[in-house]
């Protein structure tokens, strides 16, 4: 201890003060404890054991027994410690980090306390708690402590004398293709029922059969035997238009995993086999949780496939190559779609068309298909129809006549966002 004379003296004074307290028998942690931070490189059990035999030498009388202040907690620290590695047994983990709730009584003595030998120079119940019992589980299942992002927190709770663990979620990024029409990116609610279940969605809550987000949990969420799986897209396709190319780029979050480790390339894999023809994902990750909020933030350019049919007086392909030439590299002002005002709000806004080509034009059938790159958020199917003037200029407009867009592909999804070590998880 390097502590001055008087500070010496006037910490024996506080401990005669404490072991004096009529509350009664006081043991050698909770008596440390409130001079931890005097000195480091010592426990509060030994600095208590300390100060107690300062005071015997001084001829002091210290009654044995249960402590008054935390009820013989750290005569029984290892029954916590079992609870934990009980509550741990299941868990796959590589780091951890225990933290206690402390009940009504423990916290009013320990205010009690602090009024009778001040509290300039005590360290937490809780803080010693969780570092005791955090050096135990260490030792006995060779995992770390880890403050930053603890894979599992170990909850103490002092009211009910039971372990809870907090198992935080593990999440993986990656780009999934969808080759089927019709399947949404997640769920969709049934619109009559919202999601009790009714005739008109066949009982089963539900506007489509499944999404993208049922497909990969079905496939992976028994892998990490974890409890639920959320997907954060970064945007959606619509529903009727397939996700092709190099895919789009999502996070999956698997909530309160048993497994965290798992081999990913075999997760691609099962998902592809088990759903031949619908979906497929690739480039899987281990990510950091910011990822999600980045990902979907990311402003991205979009490339399209579009089917689209000419209707009423065909026109000749020069005409149908000059309107996609007045269109490429063109500012698109762009009115919210009258199929989307009932939920954005009416405005108008600007997006780029960076490229359109036409790929292939059957005059016979007046059917072209055309690829289209652009500002993500340009609503593909109004730039070709025009939605009645809203959207200016379009394909429609420019060659007066009706058009509409069969099917509709995505064949591309950037991200401009860096995938540096910010960004996967160690
Ligand atoms: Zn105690
Ligand atoms: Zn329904």
């Amino acid at each position: 201890m390097e502590e001055s004379e008087l500070e010496k003296a006037e910490i024996l004074e506080r401990a005669r003060k404490i072991v004096r307290e009529e509350s009664g028998p006081i043991c050698d942690n909770c008596l440390g404890r409130q001079f931890a931070t005097v000195s480091s490189g010592i426990t509060n059990k030994k600095r208590g054991e300390i100060l107690k035999e300062a005071l015997r030498a001084e001829g002091e009388e210290l009654s044995e027994g249960k402590c008054w202040l935390c009820n013989g907690l750290f005569d029984n620290l290892e029954d916590w410690v079992s609870k934990a590695l009980e509550a741990l047994h299941d868990y796959e983990y590589d780091n951890f980090l225990v933290g206690t709730k402390v009940s009504g009584l423990i916290a009013e003595n320990e205010e009690l306390m602090w009024e009778i030998a001040g509290a300039s120079f005590a360290e937490p119940l809780k803080a010693e708690l969780n570092r005791e019992v955090g050096k135990r589980i260490e030792r006995e299942t060779g995992k770390i402590a880890e403050f930053d992002r603890p894979e599992i927190v170990v909850i103490l709770n002092l009211w009910t004398d039971e372990v809870e663990l907090q198992v935080n979620s593990v999440f993986i990024y990656g780009r999934y293709l969808k080759f089927l029409r019709g399947i949404p990116q997640t769920k969709w609610l049934c619109r009559k029922c919202h999601g009790r279940g009714c005739e008109r969605c066949n009982f089963t809550g539900k506007m489509y059969a499944e999404s993208v987000e049922e497909l990969i949990k079905g496939s992976i969420l028994n892998e990490f035997r974890g409890e639920d799986m959320v997907l954060h897209g970064s945007g959606r396709e619509d529903i009727d238009a397939r996700m092709l190319g190099s895919g789009r780029p999502f996070v999956v979050e698997l909530k309160e995993p048993k497994r965290r480790d798992v081999d990913l390339r075999m997760l691609e894999q099962k998902v592809k086999e088990e759903n031949v023809g619908k979906l497929q994902v690739t480039g899987l990750q281990y990510v950091k949780r910011e990822v999600v909020a980045r990902i979907k933030n990311a402003k991205a350019d979009k490339t399209y496939r579009v089917t689209v049919q000419l209707k009423a007086g065909v026109k000749k392909e020069d005409d149908l190559r000059a309107a996609v030439t007045e269109l490429n590299g063109a500012e698109i002002a762009q009115r919210t779609p009258t199929r989307v005002l009932h939920r954005r709000a009416d405005l108008v806004r600007k997006r780029r068309v960076y490229e359109m080509k036409l790929m292939n034009y059957a005059t016979a059938t007046g059917i072209c298909i055309i690829e289209i790159k652009c500002d993500g958020g340009l609503y593909i199917k109004e730039l070709i129809s025009g939605d009645a003037g809203r959207t200016k200029p379009s394909l429609g407009a420019l060659l007066g006549t009706e058009v509409e867009v069969k099917e509709l592909d995505v064949v591309d999804v950037g991200l401009d966002i860096p995938l540096d070590s910010s960004f996967y998880a160690v």
